[in-house]
């Protein structure tokens, strides 16, 4: 075993071009590496290296051998050449909100791609090419400016890039597809430092592959995604009671399969924060939610939303927007600095036993900064066919989530504990897998089932592209034997 390692680990050191014989990334090496890239390489002694090793879950305190910030490709050739020959592990980082924190790892040279966030949209062509280490808010501000949207997440700090790969559910699924579905090309650097386009002409294989597969495959440094026009939309959010949770899951559950598609719409629990629309004396209760958004008509809203109101609204900020501002609108529920630890699951329909959970343990929900959601997998998801791609659990109807977000480290275990009584409760309700971008480090050993379907297939992938598994800080596929 130890013999076959060695062995590996030679192999890359040969395909490597450089740095030969450096044994660790050592002062020489990283100077090395300094002089081959246009961006900052920190490695332990530098005063920057606290800051630079930081991820946005700060449950997350590994010690990277180094992280480099890289500028451009030019960069992430280098530095993955320098990891290879040095024979240290690789992680990858775009917008760092990985809960399991594979953005950065132990002894590994992190390549962090958040210096990287140069957009160029071609609203001839509704196209839009960005690099790997934009944000949501970065993406939303530019294709914006055009009248241009595309599916991404609901928070505007969330990574384009781990995002992306993994799936992408967020407000305008419903309507057009996964954020992996609107991707058409990606440049990427591969385990070897070699770099190449993946596309339906070109690497196919490839590009099926990372559009599901995570951060198995290579570096991405740059996407390009089809746009829509959506420029500004009606949404926000309404308050129900506890007590009314069930009329308002069956409701949802009946309506949103066969909605308008310009609607999109999640449940969650929310503990009320203490903003303005919310009657003061009740800031800091428990609530149900919907979350919706709605990009057709601005006149034709309120009808949209009139199914998901079966029960009297407690409180609702709802009103017309620029979608930018829809995405960033939650942003101060989950400051970076926050404990995170998530768990999630892919369902089918709302079953009485799936509410009867939802009820036993939402209302419990420990934090302001925590909620759970259900996510709808319908509409343009469903209109792509469930081998296209490698997202494994397309013919899902939900998509939960249970996340646990919150301040204090001392509170660690309440919290943890509620994700996980929650999630045990759900399961017998749900399919074996969850979104890969929403499980937690613990779930290393469902990779096979959260890849769902197209696990084997992937793994072959994976043994093509990087059979010494290099890129192995992610939910990772077995590369075949
Ligand atoms: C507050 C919050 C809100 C979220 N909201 C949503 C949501 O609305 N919808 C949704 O679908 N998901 C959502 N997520 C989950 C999100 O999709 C994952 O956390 C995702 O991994 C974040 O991507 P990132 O680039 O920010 O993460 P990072 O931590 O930078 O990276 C995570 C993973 O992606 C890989 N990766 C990152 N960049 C690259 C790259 N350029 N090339 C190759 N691999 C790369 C890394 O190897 C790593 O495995 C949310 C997460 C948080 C914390």
């Amino acid at each position: 075993m130890i013999r076959r390692a060695e062995k590996a680990k030679r192999r890359s050191r040969d395909s490597a071009d450089s740095l030969e014989g450096a044994e660790a990334m050592d002062d020489r090496a990283i100077k090395e590496l300094q002089g081959r890239v246009r961006g900052e390489v920190i490695g332990t002694d530098d005063a920057r290296y606290d800051d630079a090793r930081r991820v946005y879950n700060a449950m997350i305190d590994k010690r990277p051998a180094a992280v480099v910030r890289a500028t451009g490709v030019a960069d992430v050739i280098a530095s993955v050449k320098a990891a290879r020959a040095t024979g240290i592990p690789i992680a990858v980082r775009g917008g760092s909100h990985s809960v399991p924190g594979f953005g950065t790892a132990e002894g590994a040279l992190v390549v962090d791609l958040g210096r990287m966030r140069g957009i160029r949209v071609d609203p001839a062509s509704r196209t839009v090419r960005a690099e790997g280490g934009c944000t949501w808010g970065d993406f939303n501000h530019a294709t914006h400016a055009f009248g241009l949207a595309t599916t991404g997440g609901i928070i505007s700090t969330t990574g384009i890039a781990g995002l992306t790969l993994g799936g992408g559910i967020g407000y305008l699924t419903r309507g057009h597809g996964l954020s992996l579905d609107n991707v058409r090309s990606a440049d990427v650097v591969l385990a070897d430092g070699s770099f190449v386009t993946a596309n339906e002409e070109e690497n196919a294989d490839l590009f099926w592959a990372l559009r599901g597969g995570g951060g198995n495959f290579g570096v991405v440094t740059n996407f390009e995604y089809r746009l829509h026009p959506v420029r500004d939309i009606v949404g926000g959010v309404m308050f129900f009671e506890v007590e009314d949770a069930p009329q308002v899951l069956r409701a949802y559950d009946r309506y949103i399969a066969d909605a308008p598609r310009e609607l999109g719409a999640f449940f969650a629990w929310q503990i009320a924060p203490p903003l303005p629309f919310i009657p003061e004396d009740r800031h800091g209760d428990t609530f149900c939610a919907m979350v919706v958004c709605w990009t057709g008509p601005p006149e034709q809203a309120q009808e949209a939303f009139a199914p998901l109101r079966p029960a009297p609204v407690v409180a609702q900020w709802i009103d017309r927007m620029p979608y930018p501002a829809l995405n960033g609108a939650f942003d101060g529920l989950v400051p970076p600095g926050l404990q995170h630890y998530w768990k999630a699951a892919f369902a089918g329909p709302l079953t009485d036993g799936a509410i009867e959970a939802h009820l036993a343990h939402g209302p419990k929900i420990p934090v302001v900064n925590s909620t759970m959601h259900i996510y709808p997998i319908n509409g343009a998801v469903h209109d792509v066919a469930a081998d296209a791609t490698a997202f494994g659990h397309r013919n899902a109807k939900y998509a939960t989530v249970i996340a646990g977000m919150w301040p204090d480290p001392a509170q660690n275990e309440a919290n943890i504990r509620w994700v996980r009584d929650y999630y045990a409760a759900l399961a017998p309700h749900s399919e074996k897998g969850g979104y890969i971008n929403f499980m937690a480090g613990d779930d290393a050993d469902k990779a096979a089932a959260n890849y769902g379907r197209h696990y084997d297939r992937l793994r072959t992938v994976k043994a093509k592209y990087d059979p010494e598994n290099v890129f192995r800080f992610n939910q990772n596929v077995a590369p075949a034997a």
